[in-house]
């Protein structure tokens, strides 16, 4: 090839290199700046002159040096190109974004390509940067798994008092089984039930009867700690989890919950609405075969305290109720 038509090649070759709406750096084993494309230029505000031959580190205080020199050093060493992704490492420079349609994030999210460029010697003297603006694609990904997660959380969720349905907060009590079962960590079920609640909605309403429930799960949800997990397991029956709790402790909590439930005044339109509750509460032990059987031992406890005048919480104990017929 003659000298002109190199020249030429070389021409239109650079053309290609400025035009192209990716980024691509050239960088040396020293980590100098050899070639800076238009589109480094105009994202980063760097002129080509200004960043040629300059060092990297200098020029991008940002980019993370322990890393980068890491990545440059095994592409060095394996001769072989490398790839990151904006889920590993969301840029390497960091670019504002100025897209329209995905005004929404603040920075450009980048895949990068590093790639090995050997000399006419053999040897691997300088490497070259493809920077991929994939900032819609991340957007795109990330409003769906929030969209995921939200619809993940609303199917757990009971509408009316926000707390775990039956469903999933079921779920919770199989899992908190099978944890104690691995880590013997005291662990205690206490459900609960409205008394005399078709009283209510009877006497005042389906809606005020909704009230009551909803306003129960809030004076629940002040009353236990973060761990615990309460759910709503019928229409005005809850259960809760206590998690690092023994029964006796659990006591204590049912009976601070039956008496604030008890104080409670529900201002309904122009009534004021007051109600009691009874409690049913079992700790695991090694003989609990599974979590329906601890399931039903509360749930016995707690027809228990119903039969003996309601408004009172009851311990599961095998000598005391354990032959009690099923709670249908
Ligand atoms: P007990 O003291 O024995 O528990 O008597 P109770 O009247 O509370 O009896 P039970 O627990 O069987 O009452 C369940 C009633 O709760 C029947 C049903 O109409 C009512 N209910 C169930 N879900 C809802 C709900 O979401 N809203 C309203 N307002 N009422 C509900
Ligand atoms: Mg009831
Ligand atoms: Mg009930």
């Amino acid at each position: 090839m003659s000298e002109e038509h190199e020249l030429e090649e070389l021409h239109w070759l650079m053309g290609v290199v400025h035009s192209i709406n990716v980024g691509i750096v050239v960088i040396d084993t020293d980590y100098n700046i050899k070639l800076w494309n238009n589109f480094m230029v105009n994202r980063s505000g760097k002129r080509a002159d200004v960043a040629m031959g300059e060092n990297i580190f200098n020029l991008f205080p940002e980019v993370s040096s322990s890393w980068f020199i890491r990545k440059i050093e095994s592409v060095i060493t394996l001769a072989n190109r490398a790839f990151t992704t904006w889920e590993q490492r969301p840029y390497l420079f960091k670019f504002k974004n100025y897209r329209p349609i995905t005004g929404t994030a603040e920075f450009m999210y980048q895949n990068i390509t590093f790639l090995p460029l050997k000399g006419i010697d053999g040897k691997i003297n300088n490497i070259a940067i493809v920077i991929y603006d994939v900032t819609e694609a991340a957007m795109g990904k990330e409003a769906l798994e929030n969209a995921n997660e939200q619809l993940e959380r609303l199917s757990q969720t009971d509408k009316l008092t926000q707390l775990n349905n039956r469903g999933h907060w079921e779920e919770c009590l199989e899992s908190e089984f099978a944890r104690y079962r691995r880590t013997g960590q005291a662990t205690t079920l206490i459900m609960f039930d409205i008394d005399h609640f078709k009283n209510v909605n009877d006497t005042y309403g389906h809606q005020a009867g909704d009230e009551v429930i909803r306003q129960t799960s809030k004076t629940l949800r002040r009353t236990i700690r973060k761990t615990d997990v309460a759910g709503r397991y019928g229409g005005e029956e809850f259960g809760v989890i206590l998690v690092d709790t023994p029964s006796a402790n659990a006591m204590i909590l049912a009976e601070r919950l039956r008496k604030r439930i008890e104080a409670l005044k529900i201002r309904y339109d122009d009534l004021v609405i007051e109600f009691k509750i009874s409690i049913g509460i079992a700790e695991l032990d090694k003989e609990t075969k599974d979590y329906k059987e601890w399931l039903e031992r509360s749930d016995k406890a707690l027809y228990y305290s119903k039969e003996n005048g309601r408004n009172q919480s009851t311990l599961y104990d095998k000598e005391k109720i354990g032959d009690l017929k099923d709670v249908g």
